[in-house]
């Protein structure tokens, strides 16, 4: 049976001019001398990003917590949202308190923003000064809401005031982008800092990368090493990622579209409860009026038709894999289950 695997945009398998690149690939020891594939790589990201310079890191995870450490130092103090990735992930296994001895400040996020007024009093009344606020564009958990450059703008202005850096947890970046019709140097370019996946929509088998300025990576350099992110030949990974950052933003609008068609199609049926005008990029949230959450995933599950019980709803995220057809099938299986 053909698997619709509408889990999450990891399961992306590299194209074949990705495996290509990977086999042609220039190698060399990444900690030693700079692996040559990653070194490019590593520029052709900052050239995206308008950053000075990047670095490869293995996920994600590790890319938000390589710039934490590099921001803040122990005891010092970093704002992040109460339904961010940073925080249901990483913090809720203590990473950044445990690995960096950094204090946690969370903020209440609605559709993926802070409220202005709300930010400003840890970042005036904190005995300790704040060193960090972090954002995350998309918002995952937020309906994959993409946060637009002026409220960045108006945020990064705030930060400034209190001497307080801005990170991006652009995990997916490329989607938010497509979505405001905004270049991605232009969306991050008030933030200290950026992450972004390679291994999501982009497709990629691993890897992340974080931008910043020279000195921040020189710093994030150091932070990787000391809890193990440092690979050798890295440019396996990063012979992907070239391709990748080559061949794969201009299509996010594709599993747009396919969201929204998936969407649009959820709405129609009787008893699943979601608005599609939530739906701005390739993660659709959805709740169920009659049957249990559970019921429908495991019925979904034994039709090959994948998808996460997340807290209560159901999530699924298209990717480059997913096409109209299979949206269509597993619409027309969802309408079979709810009747
Ligand atoms: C997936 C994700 C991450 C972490 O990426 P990994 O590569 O899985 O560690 C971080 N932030 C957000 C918003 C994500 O969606």
């Amino acid at each position: 049976m053909h698997n619709i695997d509408l889990r999450s945009d990891t399961v992306t398998k590299p194209t074949e001019e990705m495996r290509k690149a990977m086999y042609e690939a220039e190698l060399g020891d990444d900690d030693l001398d700079g692996d040559p594939t990653t070194l490019k790589l590593q520029e052709i990201a900052s050239n995206l990003m308008g950053k000075e310079d990047s670095l490869l890191v293995s996920s994600g995870s590790m890319g938000n917590l390589v710039c934490a450490l590099s921001h803040v130092k122990p005891n010092e103090n970093m704002i992040i949202g109460n339904k961010s990735h940073m925080f249901w992930s990483t913090t809720q296994g203590n990473g950044h308190p445990t690995y960096g001895q950094i204090n946690l400040i969370f903020l209440n996020e609605i559709n993926g923003l802070f409220d202005l007024n709300d930010i400003k009093n840890p970042l005036e009344s904190s005995s300790n000064q704040v060193n960090l606020v972090c954002i995350e564009n998309t918002h995952n958990a937020d309906n994959g809401i993409p946060i637009s450059d002026e409220y960045i703008k108006n945020l990064s202005e705030i930060c400034n005031q209190f001497n307080s850096n801005l990170h991006i947890d652009g995990a997916r970046i490329f989607n938010a982008a497509s979505a405001l019709n905004i270049s991605v140097d232009k969306l991050v370019d008030k933030a200290q800092s950026v992450s972004f996946c390679l291994s999501k929509g982009l497709a990629c088998p691993v890897g992340s990368i974080i931008s910043g300025s020279k000195n921040f990576i020189s710093e994030a350099r150091k932070q990787r090493k000391i809890i193990g992110g440092v690979m050798r030949q890295t440019g396996i990974i990063s012979a992907a990622g070239i391709v990748a950052l080559k061949t794969m933003p201009e299509r996010m609008i594709e599993d747009h579209i396919t969201a929204k068609h998936l969407a649009n199609g959820l709405a129609q049926i009787k008893g699943i409860d979601i608005n599609p005008e939530n739906v701005h990029t390739n993660i659709v949230f959805f709740t169920t009026k009659n049957i249990p959450i559970d019921d429908l995933q495991q019925k979904l599950d034994s039709n090959g038709i994948r998808c996460f019980n997340l807290n209560g709803r159901i999530r699924m995220v298209t990717h480059y894999e997913i096409k109209l057809e299979d949206i269509d099938k597993t619409l027309n299986i969802i309408s079979k289950i709810m009747s």
